[in-house]
C-alpha cells in the first residue's frame, strides 16, 4: 500500500498510515537485553520473547493496536525481537534511536566515542536504512522515533550537547519525532530553547515522565505553554506518585486546555508487568485506568485525545 508523504509513522514493519495507529502508548519496554543498563538496574531486565508476547497479545485483545518501545540502539534495545512480536501481536511496534543516558553506555560505543557528525550519521542510518539488531548485523527493520535524555547537568555535559546536536540534525534531516527522557528537575525550558534554536518546531518534542520527575503543576502549565506534548508515563508506578495524584495532574492540565499534548503510557518495567512477576499487565490503561480517569471526571473525549487522537501527530514524520 502506497501511503502518503504527509501521514505516516515508521514501525518495525514498515510505514503505516497515522489513521492506523489506534490505541497506542508511547513510551514502553518490551525488551531490554542483558547488559550495562540492567546491571545498573534490574528491573530493566527483560528478554523473555514468550512472557513480552504474552502481554503483547493481552494488550491487543484489550484494544490496543500501537506501542512505543523506547530502548534505543547500543543500550539493550533488541530490534529483532521487536520486528518478531509486531509479526505475532499484529500491533503497530514503533522502535527508537537515538541515545539514553550515558551511564549506559559502554566507553566503546560511538555514543561515547563518536564525533556529532559521526553520531548524526548513525541516527540517521537507523531511521532511513536499518537498525542494529542484538546480534549486531543492520536488519531492514528502521527506528521510528529518536530520543534523548536530559540530565541535572543539562547541556552543560559535553556528551550530552554533542548528542543533542546529533539528534537535532537527524530530525532535520528524516522529519522523525523526538523522544525525551528527563531525569528529575531537568531544565525543561533550556531543552525547548535548543530545540528552537534548530528551528524545529515544538510540538515535535515529546517530553516523557514529567509527572515523576517534576510534579509541580505550575510548570507542567508553563511547559505546555511552549508547545510541546507530555508523556504521563507514571500510571501506576506507585513508587513515585499515587494514582490519585497521576489524575489530578491530567485534569488540570485538561482543564488548562492542554487536552491536544497529552499522552498516556506506563513505561514498564519487568518488576511491573505480570508476565514478569509484576501486578499489571501492558493492558492497564485499557483495563482499569480508563475507568478511573471517567470516575474521577475526566471526559471521554479528552481520554481518546490522550489515548489515541495525539498520538497521530505526534508519532508521524515531518518535514
Ligand atoms: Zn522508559
Amino acid at each position: 500500500m502506497k501511503i502518503s508523504n504527509q501521514n505516516f509513522v515508521r514501525t518495525v514493519l514498515g510505514d503505516v498510515n497515522t489513521d492506523n495507529l489506534g490505541f497506542t502508548q508511547c513510551h514502553e519496554h518490551l525488551f531490554i537485553e542483558k547488559g550495562i543498563p540492567c546491571s545498573l538496574v534490574s528491573s530493566l531486565h527483560m528478554d523473555d520473547y514468550n512472557k513480552t508476547l504474552t502481554e503483547a497479545i493481552d494488550f491487543y485483545e484489550a484494544g490496543g493496536r500501537t506501542v512505543v518501545d523506547a530502548q534505543p540502539a547500543l543500550c539493550g534495545r533488541m530490534a529483532n525481537n521487536l520486528v518478531n512480536l509486531a509479526r505475532e501481536s499484529n500491533l503497530n511496534i514503533i522502535s527508537t534511536t537515538g541515545f539514553y543516558k550515558t551511564i549506559f553506555y559502554d566507553e566503546n560505543s560511538i555514543i561515547k566515542t563518536g564525533t556529532e557528525e559521526e553520531n548524526t550519521s548513525f541516527f540517521i542510518s537507523e531511521i532511513k536504512e536499518g537498525m542494529i539488531s542484538e546480534d549486531n548485523t543492520i536488519i531492514s527493520a528502521k527506528a521510528g522515533i529518536i530520543k534523548g535524555a536530559i540530565t541535572k547537568e543539562g547541556f552543560n555535559d559535553f556528551d550530552y550537547k554533542k548528542l543533542f546536536c546529533a539528534i537535532a540534525n537527524a530530525a532535520l534531516e528524516t522529519g522523525v519525532p523526538i523522544m525525551i527522557h528527563t531525569d528529575n528537575h531537568a531544565d525543561i525550558h533550556a531543552l525547548i530553547d535548543f530545540f528552537e534554536s534548530y528551528n524545529i518546531a515544538t510540538n515535535r518534542l515529546l517530553i516523557c515522565h514529567l509527572d515523576r520527575t517534576n510534579y509541580n503543576f505550575s510548570y507542567h502549565k508553563e511547559v505546555l505553554s511552549r508547545g510541546v506534548n507530555l508523556c504521563y508515563d507514571s500510571v501506576n508506578r506507585l513508587k513515585y506518585l499515587s494514582e490519585q495524584q497521576e489524575l489530578e495532574l491530567i485534569q488540570f492540565v485538561l482543564d488548562e486546555g492542554f487536552a491536544k499534548q497529552i499522552v498516556l503510557s506506563l513505561d514498564t518495567t519487568n518488576e511491573r508487568l505480570s508476565s514478569y512477576g509484576g501486578y499489571m499487565g501492558l493492558d492497564y490503561i485499557l483495563k482499569t485506568f480508563i475507568n478511573r480517569m471517567l470516575e474521577f471526571g475526566i471526559e471521554k473525549s479528552h481520554i481518546n485525545l490522550m489515548t489515541e487522537e495525539n498520538a497521530k501527530h505526534i508519532l508521524a514524520f515531518r518535514k
